[in-house]
């Protein structure tokens, strides 16, 4: 039956249809296995992208780079689980949700709690998940069957337990705390959330009357309403211009409250009066100071920005009116003194812009602290390795210098924090909800309002979606998962608190041993870290560096570009410019490029097929021997010099490809693939075989067939970065005899060094060469593509001579060669020529030569060069010139004089030869 690909490569078709067939036949799913079995295991778990997501560069190159290194294990012989699923996003969804109820006049408070979650789950099922698939479509070779969602029922159960744990353990506590506030969000942000702006803003400086002197104390505040919650003002102790105030109490202006004077490194006696204002309830650092010197916190604000009864007649103003009204009191009372331009960085809210406010509210805190130690220490000890190296620095500073973590969230859509509260003050956590207080027995229990910040529960995934809190076979199996794929801006966000939560949830955990060993860990101690190790991918950013921004509007669509590439050309790009630590210029040419490299391949296979439908049906892949799990290249009769070196090259290339990808070097190991399929198989081998194949060749079979089983190896060896393409040829080859369903569970090539042939590459180098070199020359003596000419070979030792004679068809036919002669003597000065350490090469070619032509040119090229001497000579002849010049300027000159005068020479022996006039 004949192997039919069709004429055109066409990728859009081709890939769906393989993309549908992976999923269907359930190709990449990991079953569990059972005890006793001994077999190496990757496990990776997908960033989960916001169920709210849709695909973008930054996310195809993520999932380029794992499939890669996916694709690689599971053709290697690991069991791999590859672990997809879902972030439920609590803000960003809650937002996508509200949007929508706008649109229909509704709000978020109108219709209540519970209405509203039902709403959000009616739009996951609508909407969510759109980027999942977007990734079958893209085919990345994930675990279906294990997809979660992290609002899942188990993974929900699971929050709860690790709340509760922590909570029993002393490490969740509820207590007040200064946060950043979005006033129009109406939720505390962390500190990760909140963007910086530079704006020109005003710095303005106050009066405060020291009580029972005639001084006054200058303050300088650039949000100058928030004094009306001071209480306090803070110089530095060793500041002597304020020695005599210590112990002593200002009024402050417009509220009449009597606030001390306390001392404190908050005050830099270098910066301003030394002298500053402390507003606890309204400033992070002041809330630190406050928190030292035992301040009253007073709270001016609600939860809209908008001042409360504490701030005295501002009640009810907004809080940028109430700043225009202290601003004018104060001018009018005397006790504003100064006003001068200034920079703010003023912290806006990363969702929705808005300015955020610090703000003290009652939030629920993880005590980070021992949790950190842990995690510091398993990076610090090479328990997890980062790589690019230089984010182990900056992950462990951060983790030094980590403060509490706020973990409530006010929003709706999330995991409800599991505490409940009783009238009588009591605060239940528990598992379930409880139906009765357990101090006083009320059944009047209020569930917290708040939800879990969105990066808790997927710290927990490592574990939770291996089956935690039950102790499962999967967990033996699958944790520590292997390697971790993610991006820079996350590595604290989440990479961090899988770390911490990991090890702390996971402590005492063992993998099973048997797979512990076969996995390749034994140098690691520590199993209940959550990854081995953790790979840092780079940004991809526009042709020109720039990075790529809505605004900018150069954003580039990976679909748009897969629609019209294909994802395999894609997929190929962002390999191919993948080097560790360097940032990716997406330069659409490239694709193009690589769309080029796909279809070279495909042409390359129908010609195979047309071969192997020609020349016999007896022909298989590997020869008619089992496929997979060969490595290497099956049922390969190296007979000729060709054969001998497209074997050890492909065995040399697989080499460094598996080494390119055991340390991320994916631009390495894409390249190196691309130059061997290209340029050594299809434009080499392919050439060089071609007689072989012919009817009236002596031995067509064996030629067809070691075509065909470099062709299959080589496909094993694209396979991970092109997918599809590699699947559709591997396919049809194989027709229904394929030993396994797909290529992507065939075994991936390994290098034989019994197969390097050094001499084979060496012969083939020097045929390579002399090959190129009479291409060169041709095109520069312009000779028409069709004109078979003669050329003329001096070669510098015996060994070379009888290697051009012996290849000398090859020769012929490849360099469009009419005869070739072999001189004892070099003529190479007389003609256009090539030389090598182990040839001379002229092409016979004086037909085409005009004569008069070449003589004028070469005329002109000599007065150029006689000018040229004489300036020199006449420079060099000038003593005054000498004296003063700097030595290297005379040496140079020297040597130009030389080299010039041996080009003069030169010109003038071609003209002699020539018989110029
Ligand atoms: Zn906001
Ligand atoms: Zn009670």
């Amino acid at each position: 039956m004949p192997h039919d690909l069709p004429k055109a490569y066409e990728p859009g078709a081709i890939e769906a249809r393989w993309a549908e067939y992976w999923i269907k036949e359930q190709l990449f799913s990991a079953p569990t296995p059972p005890p006793g079995v001994s077999r190496p295991v990757f496990t990776l778990l997908l960033p989960p992208p916001n169920v709210t997501g849709r695909l973008h560069m930054g996310h195809m190159l993520n999932q380029t780079q794992m499939d890669i290194i996916v694709r690689w294990h599971r053709m290697r012989g690991f069991l791999t689980l590859w672990l997809p699923g879902t972030d439920h996003a609590g803000i960003a969804t809650q937002m996508m949700v509200e949007r929508q109820l706008a649109k229909e006049g509704k709000k978020r408070s109108d219709m209540g709690r519970e209405a509203f979650i039902e709403r959000v789950w009616e739009w996951k099922r609508h909407y969510g998940g759109a980027i999942l698939d977007q990734m079958k479509r893209l085919g990345a070779s994930v675990d279906w069957s294990r997809e979660y969602f992290t609002m899942d029922e188990n993974l929900s159960c699971a929050v709860r337990e690790v709340f509760v744990w922590l909570y029993e353990e002393g490490l969740i506590y509820r207590g007040k705390y200064i946060v950043n506030w979005c006033p129009r969000c109406e939720t505390a942000i962390s500190d990760l959330e909140v963007k910086h702006e530079e704006v020109p803003g005003k710095l303005y400086e106050i009066h405060y009357p020291v009580i029972g002197t005639n001084e006054y104390i200058t303050v300088a505040t650039t949000r100058p309403e928030t004094m009306l919650g001071d209480t306090a003002v803070a110089v530095n102790g060793k500041d002597e211009r304020y020695t005599h105030l210590h112990g002593k109490t200002v009024r402050l202006p417009l509220m009449n409250r009597e606030i001390p004077i306390i001392t404190d490194d908050l005050a830099q006696p270098e910066f301003g009066t030394g002298a500053v204002k402390v507003t606890p309830a309204h400033d992070p650092n002041d809330f630190e100071a406050g928190r030292r010197h035992n301040l009253p916190q007073i709270d001016i604000m609600d939860e809209h920005a908008r001042m409360n009864k504490n701030a005295g007649p501002y009640a009810g103003l907004d809080r940028y009116e109430a700043r225009k009204r202290v601003l004018e009191d104060l001018r009018e009372q005397g006790f504003l003194v100064g006003e001068k331009d200034y920079t703010i960085s003023l912290g806006k809210c990363d969702r929705c812009g808005t300015v955020v406010e610090p703000r003290l509210s009652t939030q629920w805190f993880i005590k980070i602290a021992p949790l950190a130690a842990r995690a510091a220490e398993v990076v610090e000890n090479g328990e997890i390795t980062i790589v690019p190296e230089n984010y182990k620095t900056i992950y462990l500073n951060w983790m030094r210098n980590i403060h509490d973590w706020c973990i409530s969230r006010q929003l709706w859509w999330g995991h409800r924090i599991p505490a409940w509260y009783c009238a009588c003050g009591e605060v239940i956590v528990a598992r379930e909800a409880p139906t009765k207080c357990s101090k006083c027995s009320s059944s009047e229990l209020k569930q917290d309002t708040d939800v879990l910040d969105t990066w808790f529960s997927s710290g927990l995934l490592p574990f939770t979606t291996l089956g935690w809190p039950g102790k499962t076979r999967d967990q033996e199996v699958f944790y520590p998962t292997t390697l971790l794929i993610t991006a820079y801006e996350i590595l604290f966000f989440w990479v961090a608190r899988m770390i911490m939560f990991g090890c702390h949830f996971m402590q005492g955990h063992k993998q099973d041993p048997k797979i512990r060993k076969a996995s390749g860990w034994g140098d690691k101690k520590d199993d209940s870290v959550p990854f081995r190790q953790v790979y840092i991918h780079a940004l991809v950013r526009d042709a020109e560096r720039q990075k790529m921004s809505k605004t900018k509007g150069n954003v580039v669509d990976p679909l748009d570009v897969i629609q019209r590439f294909g994802t395999d050309a894609t997929r190929f790009t962002l390999a191919s410019m993948a080097a560790p630590g360097t940032d990716i210029a997406f330069n659409e040419s490239r694709t193009e490029g690589y769309r080029a490299f796909a279809n070279k391949i495909w042409n390359a296979a129908r010609f195979m097929f047309m071969n192997v439908d020609r020349i016999g049906p007896g022909l298989r892949p590997g020869g008619g021997q089992e496929c997979p799990p060969h490595t290497g290249v099956a049922g390969f009769r190296a007979t000729t010099l060709e054969d001998r070196w497209i074997l050890s090259r492909f065995n040399r290339v697989a080499q460094d490809v598996n080494q390119a990808l055991e340390t991320y070097r994916f631009h390495e190991a894409a390249n190196r693939i691309y130059d061997f399929f290209w340029g050594e198989f299809c434009d080499w081998y392919l050439e060089l075989i071609k007689p072989r194949l012919a009817e009236n060749a002596a031995d067509p079979g064996t030629a067809c067939q070691n075509l065909v089983s470099v062709f299959e190896a080589a496909l094993r060896l694209l396979h991970p970065i092109m997918p599809f393409i590699t699947e559709e040829i591997w396919q049809t080859l194989y027709g229904y005899h394929a030993p396994v369903k797909s290529i992507a569970l065939a075994a991936y090539p390994q290098a034989d060094e019994q197969q390097f042939d050094l001499a084979a590459e060496t012969e083939m180098a020097i045929l390579q060469d002399l090959i190129v070199s009479v291409r060169n020359l041709r095109a520069e003596l312009k000779v028409e593509p069709k004109v078979k000419v003669p050329i003329e070979v001096f070669s510098r030792d015996p060994e070379t001579g009888n290697l051009i004679q012996n290849n000398r068809e090859a020769v012929e036919r490849l360099a469009n060669v009419a005869h070739i002669a072999e001189v004892a003597e070099s003529r190479a000065r007389q003609f256009p020529s090539r030389h090598t350490a182990r040839f001379d090469v002229r092409v016979i070619y004086e037909r085409k030569i005009d004569v008069n032509a070449e003589c004028a040119r070469l005329k002109k090229e000599l007065e150029a060069l006689e000018k040229r001497i004489e300036v020199a000579a006449f420079q060099l002849g000038n003593e005054s010139f000498l004296s003063k010049a700097p030595e290297k300027v005379v040496s140079g000159l020297r040597r130009q004089l030389e080299d010039t005068t041996i080009l003069r020479d030169k010109t003038r022996n071609k003209m002699a030869d020539l018989g110029c006039a």
